[in-house]
């Protein structure tokens, strides 16, 4: 299959064509790939079970991880749901559009593969133009998990999905970098207190400012429970070499560096900018002076690193307060090794 790229900055003439002709290829049952604020996003129509069949085929994805389903208003968000707590219509009127996805029974609008036969739907709003002038014009919700092969770290810019997915989709709308970088929050708001299946974009802080108490389901901690979001017991974000990840000083690290390099290892090393300056390795790549930065660099980061350009990878370990809780999420998942001084 040919996948057909288009190039769309808002401001331009072409823009409006480039996203009806994407959305066509949408309402026809075909998947195409878009940007999002969180991760680049490969979509199909969310009530067509055959069209959604095309995503899990491209990614490669197991067919028990249930999908996001995407939509551009509130409005519509609620055509896809049963019903919504109080505490969820409040964070929404708050948070979306946004880096968030509220889960929610669903009312079997969305496929079973879209739910994976769960009893509820994963929904969201996201805030770029690119997704929700798509959204708008296609008028149907969008089932869209990361643009990646299962497996590897999720996409942040459009050369990212093409390294991936090209011949295997539809189409491509090029929007440029995202802007957050990690996936979003998953929220399950099917019980009396919410709880962060996936922590994300939005932040458990921000959360709890507005419905006090939110819980974080334990599997995230403990490697022996059950995940709740069936998608977080899968191996994820893998760069092609093994990945330490090490909570030490730089002294500690630069200890590490030399000792894998007078192995003859080539070492690559991710770490925040003041970090990566006083360090000394084959290739060193700093992520961004604040823990924003890292998280918007971390997956191109895990990219760049190929095998034969370096054996191993160290990575800095990172406070987990606000968005560093995602960050840490992920490179936990991602290290083969987690190194503590
Ligand atoms: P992705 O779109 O690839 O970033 O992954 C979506 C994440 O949301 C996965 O971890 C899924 O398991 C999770 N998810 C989606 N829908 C549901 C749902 N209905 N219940 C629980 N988790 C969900
Ligand atoms: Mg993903």
């Amino acid at each position: 299959m040919e996948t057909k790229r288009w190039n769309v900055n808002t401001n331009e003439r072409k823009y409006k064509q480039s996203i009806e002709e994407a959305a066509e290829l949408l309402k026809k049952g075909e998947a195409v790939a878009f940007p999002t604020e969180t991760v680049y996003g490969v979509g199909a129509d969310a009530t067509n079970p055959a069209a959604v069949t095309k995503i899990f085929e491209a990614k490669g994805r197991p067919q028990d991880n249930p999908l996001i389903a995407h939509v551009a208003t509130k409005e519509q968000l609620k055509r896809l749901v049963d019903d919504i707590p109080e505490y969820a219509e409040q964070l929404i009127d708050l948070f979306s559009p946004g880096p968030i996805t509220y889960v929610l029974p669903t009312n079997g609008t969305c496929a079973d593969n879209v739910t994976a036969g769960l009893s509820t739907v994963g929904v969201r709003i996201p805030d770029h133009p690119v997704a929700r002038d798509l959204l708008k014009s296609c008028d149907i919700p969008i089932a869209a998990p990361s643009a990646n092969v299962s497996g590897k770290p999720s996409p942040t810019v459009a050369d990212h999905v093409w390294e991936d997915l090209s011949g295997k989709i539809a189409g491509l709308l090029d929007g440029g970098a995202t802007g957050v970088g990690l996936e979003s929050t998953v929220l399950d708001c099917t019980q009396v207190i919410p709880i962060i299946l996936r922590p994300g974009g939005v932040t458990k802080e921000q959360l709890e400012e507005v419905v006090g108490t939110v819980m974080v389901d334990p599997a995230l901690a403990n490697k022996d429970e059950k995940p709740k979001a069936p998608g977080m017991k899968y191996q994820h974000y893998s760069p092609e070499v093994p990945m330490w990840l090490v909570e030490g000083s730089k002294g500690k690290i630069q200890q590490l560096i030399d000792e894998e390099q007078q192995k003859g290892n080539k070492v690559g090393v991710l770490a925040s900018t003041k970090t990566a300056n006083v360090l000394h390795a084959t290739e060193i790549l700093p992520l961004g002076e604040n823990i924003h930065e890292i998280a918007a660099h971390l997956y191109d980061g895990l990219r760049k690193f190929k095998e034969g350009d370096v054996d191993i990878i160290l990575c800095e370990a990172f406070s987990e307060d606000g968005i560093g809780q995602a960050v840490m999420n992920r490179l936990r998942k991602a290290a083969t090794e987690y190194i503590k001084e």
